[in-house]
């Protein structure tokens, strides 16, 4: 199969459709990032990277970097953290606050915003706030074999200014006993966490140990169990589109978490991890031609976990 040939494909049969959906402008700086831009990166499971677009263009990876930080409470808190996060897909907006008051202040799952606040209070215990934004930075450039990825600090601050929902639901739970550290230090390391900014490239290498039972191929090394690498790979095909996972399972059939900062991470286990990334986003905050050009791949590659 020619994996280039079909991403330049895509790329291509995308161009005339770029600015598609709308930019996420709830965050003052993500509002200023030109729509008209797609890169889609693909890592192989043996080490073939391919590139098309504004692959090496840094966005701000938003709640892709929900990935990271639950593998990192994992690591920390073990299967402990399900006390206080459920696994269930929430039906309901990335930010919504309705579900918390029905059950008590345990969020859905890690990937709407309640739950990856939680993770966040979870990566924390035992550390400044930055130490534990400089722990995920770390395991990001581990795992994505790359030193040279940073937090966009103008990000960090335009959503510290303005994240009034996040300082709801962190409260609220706070409320309900779910949030052990104030509330402006958890907010601290979540907006960092959130403002980390990768290209596609780095994005499609850092999530290869997820297409690979946790295993780096590249490096050799053993992030995780291949039982856990398959846990996270269920919660992305689940929960990673918020209330659009299930229409992301129709038309794509892969694990995927996507950010309002327009980037997809997408896991076609046992054959390569994929980044897309185009910051126009569709009425439920997931990027529109991302989700298109996954569709296209997984249609083009027989990669769905469903079945080609
Ligand atoms: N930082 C964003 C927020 O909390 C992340 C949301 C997202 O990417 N869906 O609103």
């Amino acid at each position: 199969m020619d994996l280039q040939a079909i991403i330049d494909d895509i790329a291509l049969s995308l161009a005339e459709r770029r600015g598609e959906g709308k930019v996420a402008d709830y965050i003052p700086e993500l509002a200023k990032v030109d729509p008209n831009q797609f890169g889609i990166a693909l890592t192989t499971v043996d080490g073939q990277v391919f590139t098309a677009g504004d692959a090496a263009t840094p966005f701000s990876i938003q709640s892709v970097s929900k990935v990271f930080m639950l593998t990192l409470a994992l690591g920390k808190a073990g299967e402990g953290i399900w006390k206080r996060v459920g696994r269930e897909p929430s039906g309901s907006a990335f930010n919504s606050i309705v579900q918390l008051e029905q059950e008590h202040g345990i969020p859905r799952n890690p990937f709407i915003n309640a739950g990856a606040i939680v993770v966040c209070d979870m990566v924390l215990a035992g550390h400044k706030p930055k130490e534990a934004i400089g722990e995920v930075l770390r395991f990001v450039r581990y795992l994505a074999d790359d030193e040279t990825i940073s937090i966009d600090r103008a990000v960090a601050k335009s959503e510290t200014q303005t994240g009034f929902r996040n300082h709801a639901l962190a409260n609220f739970m706070r409320s309900f006993g779910n949030l052990h550290h104030e509330v402006d230090h958890v907010l601290g390391v979540y907006f960092h966490q959130c403002a980390i900014a990768m290209t596609c490239r780095q994005l499609s290498r850092a999530g290869l140990f997820l297409a690979a039972h946790g295993h780096d191929p590249i490096s050799g090394y053993s992030v995780v169990s291949p039982k856990r690498a398959r846990r996270i790979n269920a919660l992305m095909l689940t929960c990673g589109h918020y209330d659009g996972s299930g229409d992301f399972a129709f038309h794509v059939g892969l694990p995927g978490k996507s950010g309002v900062g327009g980037g997809i991470l997408a896991i076609a286990p046992g054959k390569a991890s994929i980044a897309v990334w185009s910051p126009g986003l569709n009425k439920v905050g997931n990027s529109a031609l991302g989700s298109v050009a996954l569709e296209m791949l997984a249609a083009r590659t027989g990669w769905s976990v469903f079945g080609t």
